[in-house]
């Protein structure tokens, strides 16, 4: 029997390539090569594993007649185009709850290095070299210990955050579109609709996935609720937040800051206005970027797309055919 032709964008562990191999003839992209368009590589393919949020558009699943499986290394899976899949016939898996708890740790780290001016440190102390006495008076940051958190999108990783929000003795306030009566008895947190949260909130982290009704769900008016002494955290999807208003709300006053783990578009510009902000922090798409994380979501991966590829029941589905 041939083997399914398969293309992964980006490296993953070598011992999960060798586990596929048996079934695969692969196609691995690089990390050191500039990826070349999904649309030169798809024609031929049974199954795609992205690992890079690169876009899969209904367009290039057309040229691509046996293709029977699309695999995300990822939760979010905004960058496939869904009804093309479904419509196929195609099976799309994607990588939920697993690294839930690792985006969880990062979004506090983006909240505390924002809220305590870690970066301002290094930068002052390595970089600069300008530590040469001590100056009881500079790089003060705002305490997060008893503030309010407002979770935006409080699913799997917005749940994990509430959880450590509360380890720091926070106020917390959730906001989704179907409320969790069970959580908010388990931790002892608040239900509230945007706008009130936006208002009440110290720190804002956002959680959603990227969808028609989130994209620029926090733009000008709803910047303008919050607190001038807020600070926002964007680690789920760049287009979230419309980035003209938030380069408005810091350069202004409007708020204090934002930490983003992710932008629009990504990577950002080398020469957009917000990277030239001090009360602007910017990784790039770290959230789930653990050794031990990234290596089980490979492996995920790998599950869902050789189940795909088999005629299979995908083991963390987004699509299921009937087979
Ligand atoms: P999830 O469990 O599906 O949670 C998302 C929550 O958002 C749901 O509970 C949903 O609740 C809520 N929601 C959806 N649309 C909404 C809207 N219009 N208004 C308000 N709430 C809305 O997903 P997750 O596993 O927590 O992941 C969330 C997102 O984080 C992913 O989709 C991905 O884009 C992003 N992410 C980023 C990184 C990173 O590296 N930066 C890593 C992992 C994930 P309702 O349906 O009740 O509204």
């Amino acid at each position: 029997m041939s083997k399914f032709k398969v293309f992964i964008t980006r490296p993953i562990p070598q011992e999960i390539v060798a586990q596929m191999e048996a079934e695969c003839e692969i196609d691995m992209w690089h990390t050191s090569a500039i990826l070349p368009p999904i649309a030169e590589k798809i024609a031929p393919l049974d199954g795609l594993m992205t690992y890079g949020h690169e876009p899969v558009s209904a367009e290039m699943i057309a040229t691509a007649p046996n293709l029977k499986a699309v695999s995300v290394v990822g939760v979010g899976y905004d960058h496939v185009d869904e009804d093309a899949c479904r419509e196929r016939g195609i099976a799309l898996g994607h990588t939920p709850g697993v690294l839930s708890d690792t985006t969880a740790d990062m979004t506090m780290a983006l909240l505390l290095s924002a809220a305590r001016n870690i970066v301002s440190a290094h930068q002052h102390v390595q970089v600069a070299r300008e530590w040469t006495y001590y100056d009881p008076n500079i790089l003060w940051g705002t305490d997060v210990h008893h503030t309010t958190l407002g979770i935006v999108g409080m699913g799997r990783i917005g749940y994990a955050v509430a959880r450590r929000a509360l380890g720091f003795d926070m106020r917390v306030l959730y906001h989704k579109r179907n409320r969790r009566h069970d959580w908010e008895e388990e931790l002892g947190i608040e239900y509230a609709e945007l706008e009130y949260l936006l208002q009440a909130s110290d720190f804002v982290t956002l959680h959603v996935p990227l969808s028609e009704e989130t994209t620029h769900l926090i733009g000008e008016a709803e910047l303008a609720l919050m607190k001038p002494t807020a600070i926002l955290v964007n680690i789920a999807r760049g287009p979230v937040v419309d980035h003209g208003a938030l380069y408005e709300a810091l350069t202004s006053g409007q708020i204090a800051g934002a930490a983003l783990d992710v932008t629009e578009p990504e990577p950002i510009n080398t020469t957009h206005p917000l990277l030239g902000l001090e009360n602007v922090l910017i990784a790039p798409h770290l959230g789930s970027a653990t050794v031990q994380t990234r290596t089980k979501m490979a492996t995920m991966a790998m599950e869902n797309l050789l189940a795909g590829l088999r005629g299979e029941q995908l083991p963390y589905a987004v699509l299921q055919p009937a087979w």
